[in-house]
C-alpha cells in the first residue's frame, strides 16, 4: 500500500503548465485548473487554464510543423518514431500508473493497464506508417490513376477524464502515423498524464509543435480548438450534448469529426448462461472505473428463470467488495469529482422516490481512512422498467440496472429500446441466441460470454447517440487521411 506522500515522492515534481511549441507555459496571470485527487479531495497540482489565444497559438504550431521535418521524414523513420513514444511510455508506466491514480481515482492496477494501452497505441501504430498504400485504378491504355494516402493537416483532440491518457493516445497515434500534427485538450479533472506525455515525445526526438497540449477548461480551450478552421478532423469523446456542440463548430470549417459518446449498454443473461463464469463478468462489466466508462453494462437483461438467484449473487458479492483509494488497490476506487458523485446521488435519490428497489447500495460509500473522496456503493436496482430513467440515461456511476425478461425476442427489443448503440453483451451456451443477438442489437461493439477485454486492436465506436467513427484497429487510422487522386494523360 502506498501513501499518497509516498506516491507524490516517487512521481517527482507534478505538471504546473501546458505544453506549447515544445515550451512549458505556466499560469501567470491565468484562472488556473485545480487538479485534484478524487480519492481524498486534495489539491494536487494547479494547471494554466488555456485561452482561446493559446489555442491559436497552438494550432499555428502545429499547422507550421506539418512542413519541415516531420514531412520530409521517410515513413519508415516516422514509423521509428512513433514506436520509440511506445517504448519510452512502457518504461515509465510505473510513475504514469501513480499520476492516473492521483488523478482520476482508478485502482493503481487499473492504471497499470491503462498506461500499458496507451503505449501499445504507438506500438501497434508505428508498423502502419509505411504501408498506408493506395490503389491505382484502370482506365484504358492512354491513362494511368492512381490514389495516395495524405494526412488531413492538423487534428483536434478533447478528451475526458474517465480513462485520460489512453483516450490521448488512442487519438494521436493514428494521427501522428498518418503524418498529421495534434493539438490535445485534455479534461480538467485529469490533465497530468498528458502533459508529461508531451515531454516524453519531446525526449524521444518528435520535432517540436507535431504534439502540442493545451490545458483549459471546455467551455474555452475546447469551443476554441473545435471552431478554429486551422483544425481538419476533431477527435472527441465525451458526453452528447457536449458532442452535437463540437460537430456544430466542425461543421463552419467543414471539418471532419470522430466522437466517441456515451452509452447504456445491455449485458444479456440467458437461461442456461454458465453463471459461475457470468457473475465476475457482469460486476466487472459495469464496476470497473467505477461504472465510468462509456461502454460500461449497465443495464442487466436477464431470463425470468434465473433473475432472482443471479440478483441475489450480484447483491452478495457487491456488498462484499471493497471500496477505497486507487492507491489502496481496492475493488473499485472513487468517482471522480464531488460534481460527478452528486449526479450519481441524484439518480439514486430519484430511484428512490420512485420505489425502485435496491437490492445493495444506492448510497455514499464511508471509506474511513479517505472522508475526502468521492466514493459511491456498488448498486443494484432491481426490476427497472425499460423506459425508466435509470434504463434510459447514462449514470457514469457504479449502478446496475436489471430488467427481466420473457424471451430472447423480448430481450432484444429491450436491449434497442434507448437512444444509444455503444457496447452488448450476451451470456448462454445457445450459440444461434448469441449470434441472434449478436446480429440484432444496434451495438458498435457486441462481446459473446466475456465483456469488455477486446483491447486496442480492435475497433470501437457507436451507433447512433453514441457516436460517428471508429477508434482502434486498423479502422481507427481511416479518419486521419484524405484521399488524393491522381489521373495522368499518356
Ligand atoms: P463533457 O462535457 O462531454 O467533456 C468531455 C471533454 O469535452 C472535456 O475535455 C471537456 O472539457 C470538453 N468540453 C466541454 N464542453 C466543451 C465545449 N463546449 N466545446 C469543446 N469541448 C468541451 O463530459 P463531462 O462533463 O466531463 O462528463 C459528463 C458526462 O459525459 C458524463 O456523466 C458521462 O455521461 C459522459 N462521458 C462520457 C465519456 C465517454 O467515454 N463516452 C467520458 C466522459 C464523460 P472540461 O474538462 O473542461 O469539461
Ligand atoms: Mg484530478
Amino acid at each position: 500500500m502506498t501513501s499518497i506522500k509516498e506516491a507524490l515522492e516517487q512521481i517527482g515534481e507534478l505538471p504546473a503548465h501546458m505544453w506549447i511549441a515544445g515550451q512549458r507555459i505556466s499560469g501567470g496571470l491565468r484562472d488556473g485548473i485545480e487538479c485534484r485527487d478524487p480519492g481524498s479531495g486534495e489539491l494536487l497540482s494547479k494547471l494554466p487554464a488555456g485561452t482561446k489565444e493559446d489555442i491559436a497559438e497552438a494550432v499555428a504550431t502545429a499547422k507550421a510543423a506539418l512542413k519541415g521535418p516531420w514531412a520530409d521524414m521517410l515513413p519508415k523513420e516516422r514509423g521509428r518514431l512513433i514506436w520509440k513514444i511506445g517504448e519510452a511510455l512502457h518504461a515509465e508506466v510505473d510513475r504514469f500508473a501513480l499520476v492516473e491514480t492521483l488523478d482520476s481515482g482508478k485502482p493503481l492496477k487499473d492504471a497499470k493497464v491503462s498506461v500499458q494501452r496507451a503505449a501499445d497505441y504507438f506500438i501497434y501504430y508505428a508498423g502502419m506508417v509505411d504501408k498506408l498504400e493506395g490503389t491505382s485504378i484502370p482506365l484504358g491504355i492512354n491513362k494511368v490513376a492512381y490514389t495516395e494516402k495524405v494526412p488531413v493537416g492538423v487534428t483536434g483532440h478533447i478528451v475526458p477524464w474517465n480513462v485520460p491518457l489512453s483516450m490521448v493516445t488512442r487519438g494521436i497515434a493514428p494521427a501522428l502515423t498518418c503524418g498529421n500534427t495534434a493539438v490535445v485538450k485534455p479534461a480538467e479533472d485529469t490533465p497530468l498524464a498528458a502533459v508529461m506525455l508531451a515531454e516524453l515525445i519531446e525526449k524521444v526526438g518528435l520535432p517540436v509543435g507535431v504534439v502540442n497540449i493545451v490545458t483549459g477548461f471546455g467551455v474555452e480551450a475546447g469551443q476554441a480548438l473545435a471552431e478554429h478552421p486551422d483544425v481538419r478532423h476533431i477527435t472527441f469523446t465525451g458526453s452528447v450534448a457536449t458532442g452535437k456542440k463540437i460537430m456544430h463548430a466542425a461543421a463552419e470549417h467543414l471539418a471532419s469529426v470522430t466522437l466517441e459518446l456515451g452509452g447504456k449498454s445491455p449485458h444479456l443473461i440467458l437461461g442456461d448462461a454458465d453463471l459461475d463464469r457470468a457473475t465476475p463478468d457482469i460486476m466487472a462489466a459495469v464496476y470497473k472505473n467505477a461504472g465510468q466508462i462509456c461502454s460500461s453494462g449497465t443495464r442487466l437483461i436477464v431470463a425470468k428463470e434465473i433473475h432472482n438467484e443471479l440478483v441475489d449473487r450480484l447483491a452478495e458479492k457487491s456488498e462484499a467488495m471493497k471500496v477505497g483509494h486507487g492507491l489502496d488497490n481496492p475493488d473499485m476506487g472513487p468517482l471522480i469529482s464531488n460534481k460527478q458523485l452528486q449526479t450519481v446521488v441524484g439518480f439514486a435519490d430519484r430511484a428512490k422516490d420512485r420505489g425502485i428497489d435496491f437490492s445493495c447500495g444506492g448510497s455514499l460509500a464511508d471509506v474511513e481512512s479517505n472522508q475526502g473522496g468521492y466514493f459511491f456503493e456498488p448498486t443494484i436496482a432491481n426490476n427497472v422498467d425499460p423506459d425508466d430513467e435509470l434504463a434510459q440515461k447514462e449514470v457514469f456511476g457504479p449502478v446496475l440496472s436489471v430488467i427481466p425478461v420473457a424471451s430472447v425476442d423480448e430481450a432484444i427489443d429491450v436491449a434497442n429500446n434507448t437512444q444509444y448503440g455503444l457496447a452488448a453483451g450476451i451470456h448462454t451456451q445457445d450459440i444461434s441466441a448469441a449470434m441472434r443477438f449478436a446480429k440484432s442489437v444496434e451495438a458498435g461493439q457486441v462481446y459473446i460470454n466475456g465483456y469488455h477485454g477486446s483491447g486496442d486492436t480492435v475497433p470501437f465506436g457507436g451507433f447512433r447517440d453514441s457516436g460517428i467513427g471508429r477508434e482502434k484497429g486498423l479502422a481507427g487510422l481511416d479518419a486521419y487521411s484524405a484521399t488524393r487522386a491522381v489521373t495522368i494523360t499518356l
